[in-house]
């Protein structure tokens, strides 16, 4: 049994598996301080405990005696675990093979109540060895001898990634040692769980005060007015000692609202290496977090650097659009309009101006246009997808300048999206400036469709350019047949393109005919019924889907969100590790999800971890239930 399990991704926020108080456990400070009955320093865990584990668990706190004598050692940078109750009891960085092997084979004889933390050498994380500790319910790695590799971008890269992809989410990871807290945000997005505040006694000690983002002498530093410096001034381990928490609990705080990244794109302008290693992450590994980051979130998304472009998520989002997005039956004019500020776009100043301007060419218009907005970092946003997230959720300045690679990134998925449509499409162009020029130039070169400019001269809203539009589109429309019979209204529509997005290609025309009712109205949620029957909900908070469990059944051989489930029926609330028997890789934490057993969806769930995730852990929650099938007594 593991005592860890993950909880929400981004980053791994670990919880106690075995309670369902969903107390996150990390990124957590194991405090060293001075114990008030006994001589000596300890180290615990700076958490609190359910009660109930507090009170009967006392082993659950990873408690260790450091005794005076020792302290100094042990609190610099050769800390080690030299005086800790349980196994392994000393381990250097630099072990050699052989002795690698034979620390490892003993460790895999103890018995399995003391198998529960382990020390690793970075320099074995390949090793065969390595792999036979975690087949083992091993709950805790202590990592040592990453701080040596702080200057190697590569390298940290590697490592961390290598431990990513090996270590099961249910075992937790801890970094001893002094480590900068303004390093914490980066070194959590990857994955390390716990740090100590070791790093509060060794510089203090040395004179150095630490702010979040750098340290300073204790002769020149910033004013600080917390609570020890102003009792104090000469108390610098409390003050720095808070520091250290103050930043543990930012992060925890950004891991709970789903804002790590943003965090860490923040933070990683602190260290010249971790910039760097970010920049290699994305570019070599981006599948690794794309594939645990949430695409189903309500938090705002704040696109402020270069990095923004291969944020996971937005990465994802583009891929979906790939790969899932189809343009409704029956479309012959694609019309590519800018973004605004204001989310979702329909609601802005500028589009409605749009949208008045397209009412001018007559309502037949509508069944034969496509609408399709331009905007980075997201690159094609479908109108009938503009509710979602990340789409109505983010945020970027707006300069007007598009640099080289979001002009490739954004004209690359734009010629794929467009690939979808029949090759005598019409498409208007009412997008103006360079940028927007640039990409349109990628597809008058890269494809044979006609291209329409209408706002070349002029601003998209000037009134001369919308004359254009609704003159352009009206004589388009005269010239062109809808087919009535494959038109889809605009609100069904919406209803399919979030199914595909959200549950894999062809879901939408399966869940969502033409004889669905939709009651309600934004911003309230969306209850859908057919023939009378409750089918659905779309969320108005997150602008995705709910469906119950025999509607589910419907896309069972469509949908990418299964989770095959070796039991009958569910009982309880959560789905565990044990009883998976298969889950979708395309899973992300959040997700809606289907439970099913013998091809028969027997519950809808939502996922805490990502489908990868789920088919590696062997202990903890995987999902929570949502609705289970009724089962027939
Ligand atoms: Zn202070």
């Amino acid at each position: 049994m593991r005592f860890f399990q993950p909880l929400s991704q981004h980053g791994l926020a670990r919880v106690l598996a075995e309670t369902r108080t969903r107390t996150h456990l990390s990124p957590g400070l194991i405090a060293i301080e001075k114990p008030i009955k006994s001589d000596g320093y300890s180290g615990f865990f700076d958490i609190v405990l359910p009660p109930s584990y507090s009170s009967t668990e006392k082993n659950f706190n990873l408690h260790w005696n450091i005794l005076e004598a020792k302290k100094d050692k042990a609190l610099t940078t050769s800390f080690s675990h030299s005086l800790q109750p349980f196994y392994p009891s000393s381990v250097v960085a630099e072990l050699s093979e052989k002795d690698f092997q034979s620390y490892t084979e003993k460790f895999l004889e103890l018995e399995d109540a003391h198998k529960h933390i382990y020390t690793l050498p970075i320099s074995f994380i390949n090793s065969a060895h390595f792999d036979s500790v975690l087949d083992t319910d091993v709950s805790l790695i202590s990592l040592i001898g990453l701080d040596k590799i702080f200057n190697n971008q590569r390298k940290l890269a590697e490592v961390l990634i290598g431990l990513k992809e090996k270590v099961s989410p249910d075992i937790a990871i801890y970094l001893p040692g002094p480590t900068s807290p303004a390093h914490y945000s980066f070194l959590t997005y990857m994955g390390i769980d716990f740090f100590d505040n070791s790093l509060a006694y060794h510089v203090s000690k040395k004179g150095y005060f630490v702010l979040e983002d750098k340290s300073y002498f204790l002769s020149k530093h910033p004013d600080c007015y917390c609570q020890y410096c102003t009792q104090d001034p000469r108390n610098i381990l409390g003050h720095n000692d808070l520091m250290m928490k103050n930043e543990i609990a930012k992060v925890r705080f950004a891991l709970e609202e789903g804002i790590l990244r943003e965090l860490v794109e923040k933070d990683i302008h602190k260290s010249v290496t971790f910039a760097a290693t970010l920049k290699h992450l994305d570019n070599n590994y981006s599948n690794v977090f794309r594939q645990r980051t949430p695409i189903i979130s309500s938090s705002k998304l704040k696109c402020i650097g270069e990095e923004s472009l291969t944020h996971p998520v937005i990465i994802e989002y583009r891929e979906r659009i790939r790969t899932r997005f189809e343009p409704a039956p029956g479309k012959k004019i694609v019309l590519l309009l800018p973004c605004s500020a204001k989310k979702p776009y329909s609601f802005s100043r500028t589009h409605m101006r749009f949208r008045g301007a397209i009412k001018k060419a007559g309502k037949q218009i509508f069944p034969l246009l496509s609408e399709i907005i331009v905007t980075s970092p997201l690159s094609v946003v479908p109108r009938e997808l503009e509710n979602i997230y990340p789409a109505r959720f983010y945020d970027i300045p707006v300069s007007g300048v598009w640099s080289e690679k979001e002009i490739e990134i954004t004209s690359r998925l734009l010629l794929d999206v467009l690939a979808h449509y029949p090759k005598n499409t019409k498409i208007v162009n009412h997008m103006h400036g360079h940028g927007y020029q640039q990409i349109v130039d990628v597809v008058k070169e890269k494809t044979s469709f006609e291209v329409i400019d209408t706002a070349v001269e002029k601003s998209p809203t000037d009134q001369n350019s919308l004359n254009e539009l609704g003159e352009v589109l009206s004589n388009l429309s005269k010239d062109l047949m809808y087919d009535r019979e494959k038109y889809v209204p605009s609100k069904i529509r919406k209803l399919q393109a979030t199914a595909d997005f959200q549950y894999g290609k062809g879901t939408g025309q399966i869940l969502f005919s033409r004889d669905i009712k939709i009651r309600s109205k934004y911003p309230k949620d969306l209850q859908i019924f057919r023939e009378k029957k409750h089918i659905a909900t779309l969320s108005s908070r997150t602008g995705y889907l709910s469906i119950l469990p025999d509607i589910a059944q419907e896309i069972i051989d469509t949908t990418l969100n299964k989770l095959e489930f070796g039991a009958e029926y569910v009982s309880g609330s959560n789905i565990y590790a044990p009883g998976r028997i298969k889950a979708d890789e395309t899973i992300l934490p959040n997700d809606e999800i289907f439970i099913i057993h013998e091809n028969r969806v027997i519950a809808t769930a939502k996922a805490i971890v990502s489908g990868v995730d789920m088919n590696k852990m062997t202990s903890g929650s995987l999902a929570v239930t949502k609705k289970k099938l009724k089962v027939k007594q």
